[in-house]
């Protein structure tokens, strides 16, 4: 369903009165509400059976990711942080090594790459897909390289057959940040089989999320696989035997039972993102704000699964106190890039290191887009932003 420019400038003039139907940045509740049944049933499954600790439905878990993302291994553990983690030290990163990331993501994933005591070395993102840019690539890439971690920020796949490519060349292993996109596909794949491992998260806000932490490592090779198995299990094959050197990161069955609730729906609510996305720029289309608001790209061969949508304005602080103003929720995703964070301070990357991911930071803003947001919803977030255009330029 779509508008004409007519029918959105008069909802828009139509004052503030229509538009006080607050809703949420991202409404679990009604998620919840869609399958409540289905998700106590499981719960209290795993109350009677008292099997908390890798029961049966942790196993069941792995085995439908990976058919549904058509991988051969899947390993359950208990964030994406520690996935991330974990999987390089099944590459057997460490202190000395460098791993090649963005500076424009979630803190994680460099996280990750400095808890190992290997050291994040850092490669600008495209200004369009917010993606690494894999023409600054290979000037990163040193004797040291001992991984490659692009992201699929937001939902939308990096680009990762020149990634690859260049990695290939220089006999480095890569592991893809899938956590946001789960489900999303690249040139017919899914993501997560496009590296030597996949990272997903199942924190509650990603488009598969349990009912707490949670995160699992796809892959296709059997003997990364088979290590980051017995990692996750304090490095054992068999009780108090060890193997490696590994830590104690499961999945909780309890969680792996809501998730394999969850994953049933999981296609239907992509697809309703996708829905929203689409509509959202039909919406900024009509009203005209195309000069104002740079919405997200979706290449040809990448499907984006909208895990935020985020467009990028000027004065990016005040539109959002605006539509804070209005009733309407935005975020931030992110008002500071990893390389100038204090946290990071000893990698001595100073302002300027990283143009692109330091102007996104200034200009990037997040939009509700929810799998069961109405299409009167975000009419009434296209009309404020309309209504700050018009007032205000
Ligand atoms: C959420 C996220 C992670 C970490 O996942 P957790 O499950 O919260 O530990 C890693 N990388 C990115 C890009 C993320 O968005």
């Amino acid at each position: 369903m779509t508008m004409n420019s007519t029918e959105v400038k008069s909802r828009t003039q139509s004052g503030s009165g229509t538009r006080k139907q607050r809703f949420p940045f991202l409404d679990l509740q009604a998620e919840f509400a869609t399958m409540q049944e289905e998700v106590l049933a499981a719960v209290k499954s795993v109350l009677e059976s008292q099997h908390f600790i890798m029961g049966p439905e942790v196993g069941k878990l792995e085995a439908a990711i990976a058919k549904h993302l058509g991988c051969s291994f899947a390993i359950s553990c208990a964030s994406g942080s520690d996935a991330l983690l974990l999987a390089m030290m099944a590459l057997g990163v460490d202190s000395g090594d460098e791993v090649i990331t963005v500076p424009f993501t979630f803190v994680a994933t460099a996280g990750s790459i400095a808890r190992l005591k290997a050291t994040p070395v850092f490669v600008d993102i495209e200004p369009e897909t917010y993606n690494l840019d894999w023409k600054q690539l290979e000037a990163a890439i040193t004797p040291r390289t001992k991984a490659i971690i692009p992201v699929h920020l937001f939902g939308l796949p990096a680009e990762m057959e020149k990634i690859t490519g260049i990695a290939r060349a220089h006999r480095i292993p890569v592991i893809e940040d899938a956590a946001q996109a789960i489900g999303a596909r690249y040139r017919d794949q899914y993501v997560g089989n496009l590296g030597v491992g996949g990272c997903l998260s199942f924190f509650p806000s990603k488009n598969l999320g349990g009912a707490g932490d949670g995160g699992m490592v796809t892959s296709n090779d059997p003997e990364f696989a088979d290590r980051l198995s017995v990692l996750r299990l304090h490095g054992g094959r068999r009780k108090y035997h060890y193997d490696l050197l590994g830590m104690n990161s499961r999945l909780d069955t309890l969680q792996a039972a809501i998730l394999l609730v969850k994953l049933r729906y999981l296609h239907d609510w992509t697809k309703a993102r996708q829905r929203n996305a689409d509509r959202y720029r039909d919406l900024f289309a009509q009203a005209d704000l195309n000069q104002w608001v740079t919405l997200p790209v979706q290449p040809e061969g990448f499907e984006h699964v909208y895990n935020q949508f985020v467009i990028r304005v000027q004065r990016r602080d005040e539109l959002r106190e605006y539509l804070r103003l209005a009733g309407i929720p935005s975020e931030i995703y992110y008002p500071l890039p990893l390389h100038l964070q204090a946290a990071f301070a000893d990698l001595k990357y100073g302002v300027g290191a990283f143009p692109q991911a330091e102007a996104a930071s200034q200009e990037v803003l997040a939009l509700p887009v929810f799998p069961t947001m109405t299409e009167q919803q975000q009419q009434t977030v296209v009309g404020v932003i309309g209504d700050f255009f018009a007032g205000k330029n």
